[in-house]
């Protein structure tokens, strides 16, 4: 039985300005639009967010062009640009505790895991701050008198759309090596999320980015999301979120020949062998489906078990999910918050229903917990077979479907037999067998006896339809810059 923590109550936590940022300037939506923005843990509104309009995008498109032309930006030597982002660093630092609150309170996160990934946001400033005098062309040997050479230089205006499950982490993804290369950003948080980003904007101005620089637009993906893929000054889209969107979105980029990357869902396969070290493997399965309630693109939700050791893993991973602590995201007790909203809730429920009803057994939860928030026990179904819907589709919540296998051959084909590709686990003591899969499996991102190691030197991305592009690493540097070549005649005619 799951137990519910509902204490403490909510310290009162200081929120950021909630209008628009466009060129440096707080301002209200044209239109004098807002949306509330809500606790999913209460389901109560924290504050009313500015909406922003088609106009204010144009506003925001044409301010970060002009910023990117200007000398204070244009001109800034990439060592100072990559102090800014030190600064920038140092401040989310300074800033910890206040920032992990407000992601926690507005995402549903356990506090715990919002400091988790702010360490991660310190590392990934860091990191590329260190890359952005460092981005460097080549010299190109040639036929006859001329010296040939590449620069790589900023795309343009970086149009950046995130998700809700990782607010913060998110955008240090997209902010950093986008900064670092010398771009201009107009950002589009999630909707569900809008406030960490908020306070952010406000930190990169103490750091020192000019106006203009970073923009910031909250709103609704079919109108401020659209806008921003649909204008003109934007060079290129950077896009984490549904794998639906995505699709809509490069159709509408496709217009202005946009560059788009995209970082999408996955249906993740973890594959635990007879041998593998079943604590372990317990262990990774339980990270892989349960993180922030199982709200990751890159779960491992198709947990395929050799038949040898499949009961005593199920066993194992059931009595750790039943007596996870569900409750206030808040309380540092709370090993699990609530789905992101109703609608989420609804849906992963409505996934549970649909399992039971295909003939997997659900072993342990699945059950709504309470009437406030949008809590789910940490469900486990057992004997899923491959042409289910909850071992095919994307659940985003706390499910974890286990399918049995015998040998190594079929298991292989089976993982692959999904239209995602972003990440893929193997749990075994044998080091052949693990870099044999690593290397046959179509996915972007491949743990061998662990899960969720992330930083920001190792490129994120997906095969197949979890994307194109990587976010992280030299890699999302390349995205971030036009390679541009050029040829020097050494014969003056002297
Ligand atoms: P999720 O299911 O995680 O909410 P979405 O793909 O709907 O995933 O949302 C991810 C981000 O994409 C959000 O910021 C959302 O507002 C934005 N978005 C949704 N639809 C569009 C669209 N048509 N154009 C641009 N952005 C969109």
């Amino acid at each position: 039985m799951n137990r519910f923590s509902a204490n403490p109550t909510p310290a009162s936590i200081e929120l950021p300005p909630t209008q628009l940022m466009i060129n440096g300037q707080w301002v209200d939506a044209a239109n004098g639009k807002t949306f509330d923005t809500y606790d999913p843990f209460t389901g109560g509104v924290i504050a009313q967010v500015a909406e922003a309009s088609a106009e204010d995008v144009d506003r925001a498109c044409r301010a970060a062009r002009r910023a990117f032309e200007a000398p204070t930006w244009r001109k800034l030597a990439a060592a100072d640009r990559g102090q800014m982002l030190y600064r920038l660093a140092e401040l989310v630092e300074k800033n910890k505790d206040s920032l992990a609150a407000l992601e926690s309170l507005n995402s549903g996160k356990i506090i715990s895991d919002a400091y988790g990934d702010i360490d991660l946001v310190i590392n990934c400033f860091r990191y590329y701050a260190g890359w952005a005098d460092k981005i460097e062309g080549a010299t190109i040997p040639m036929r006859g008198d001329y010296l040939a050479y590449t620069l790589r230089q900023p795309v343009g205006v970086v149009g950046q759309i995130i998700p809700w499950n990782f607010p913060l982490l998110m955008l240090a993804w997209k902010w950093g090596p986008a900064l670092a290369a010398g771009n201009t950003i107009v950002m589009k948080p999630a909707e569900q999320t809008p406030l960490t980003a908020l306070r952010m904007v406000e930190l990169a101005h103490e750091a020192g980015f000019p106006s203009g620089v970073i923009n910031l637009l909250n709103g609704f993906g079919e109108t401020t999301g659209d806008a921003i893929v649909g204008h003109p000054e934007i060079d290129k889209i950077a896009f984490t979120g549904h794998v639906e969107t995505a699709k809509i979105i490069q159709k509408r980029a496709a217009d202005t020949l946009k560059r788009v990357t995209f970082e999408l869902g996955g249906k993740s396969p973890l594959v635990v062998f007879g041998d593998a070290d079943v604590e372990a493997a317990v262990e990774g399965a339980f990270a892989a489906n349960y993180w922030h309630a199982g709200q990751c693109c890159s779960a491992g939700t198709r947990v395929f078990v050799q038949d040898s050791l499949r009961e005593e893993f199920v066993e194992k991973l059931a009595r750790k999910a039943s007596s996870r602590r569900l409750g206030n995201p808040l309380d540092p007790a709370t090993e699990q918050g609530p789905q992101i909203s109703q609608e989420q809730l609804d849906k992963v429920l409505g996934y549970i229903e649909q399992g039971k009803g295909s003939g997997a057994r659900l072993v342990t939860g699945g059950r709504r917990v309470g009437g406030q928030g949008y809590f789910i026990e940490p469900a486990i179904f057992d004997g899923v077979k491959d042409d289910m819907t909850i071992a095919r589709e994307e659940i985003f919540g706390p499910v974890a479907s286990v399918l049995s296998f015998d040998d190594e051959s079929t298991v292989m084909a089976r993982a692959n037999d999904t239209r995602f590709g972003l990440a893929a686990a193997v749990y075994t003591r044998d080091l052949s067998r693990a870099h044999r899969f690593a290397e046959r499996i179509n996915a972007g991102f491949v743990w061998l006896n662990c899960y969720f190691v992330l930083d920001a030197n190792l490129p994120f991305g997906g095969f197949k339809q979890s994307g194109f592009g990587r976010d992280n690493g030299q890699a999302a540097l390349e995205h971030y810059t036009e390679l541009k070549t050029v040829v020097v005649s050494k014969d003056l005619g002297a």
